[in-house]
């Protein structure tokens, strides 16, 4: 049960690169709630200027949260409505999001979503790959995990999505090859941005391929199921 004269919390999705890519809902949303919580009060200042976005925003993000979350929690309960935007994409895709969700949620207050762009959506729709099944894995850990995460998908039947940056791609894909074998992949770059790219092989492709061209930018990497069908001419 939810509590009526408290605001509600939208959670509201942004572009993930073009900033044409936002509903009429969110930018409606953005400018009508007395706050906006963002990642990266500066990141997003792009995005509030290209929409005439006047409402005032505070940051809220990893390292800040456990003081955060109170504050934005009060302001609820006094009935101010609340937007909550990350980054890129989806909040609670990859970001601390959910931490603020889950508390809203005990504190019986309303939560409502704004659907729009998520680099995992777009990543595997573009990809080639099937899409009955899938498997979001999101960002592995950076050191102690990895090996045990990715035995842990050997027997997977479905199409497994990673996020990933561009300084452990490498590291990524070999640790991929090593242990899932040279399966299917895709690589989505720069989804909806001037350098968007994509690169469809299997895994050593991938990775012949960002030996010689640096990795830059940001990444979605698509594995295939090992199937004779999935591969890709
Ligand atoms: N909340 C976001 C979403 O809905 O996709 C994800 C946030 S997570 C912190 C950031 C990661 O998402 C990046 O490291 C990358 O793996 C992926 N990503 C975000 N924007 C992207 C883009 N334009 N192209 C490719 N991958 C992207």
């Amino acid at each position: 049960m939810t509590t009526d004269s408290y605001g509600t919390l939208y959670i509201v999705a942004t572009p993930i690169g073009n900033l044409k890519d936002i509903t009429f809902r969110a930018v409606e949303t953005l400018s009508s709630v007395s706050m906006i919580a963002a990642e990266d009060t500066r990141h997003s200042k792009k995005l509030f200027q290209h929409y005439n976005i006047s409402t005032p925003s505070i940051s809220f993000f990893e390292h800040n949260r456990t003081a955060r979350i109170p504050q934005i929690v009060a302001n609820l309960k006094k009935g101010n409505h609340v937007a909550l935007i990350s980054d890129a994409g989806t909040p609670g895709i990859s970001d601390p999001a959910y931490k603020l969700i889950r508390e809203a949620i005990a504190e019986d207050i309303t939560v409502e979503s704004i659907p729009g762009p998520t680099a995992l959506i777009s990543g595997i729709v573009s990809s080639g790959l099937p899409t009955d099944r899938i498997l979001f894995e999101g960002f592995l850990p950076p050191k102690k995990g990895r090996i045990k995460r990715l035995t842990n998908l050997i027997d997977q039947d479905a199409t497994i999505v990673f996020y990933e940056s561009p300084y452990r791609l490498i590291k990524t894909l070999k640790e991929i090859l090593e242990i899932l074998g040279d399966r299917p992949a895709v690589i989505t770059r720069e989804l909806t941005k001037m350098n968007e790219e994509i690169i469809r092989g299997t895994v050593l492709d991938l990775l012949t391929y960002f030996t010689s061209n640096k990795p830059r930018g940001e990444f979605v990497i698509i594995i295939g199921k090992n199937d004779a069908n999935v591969f890709f001419k």
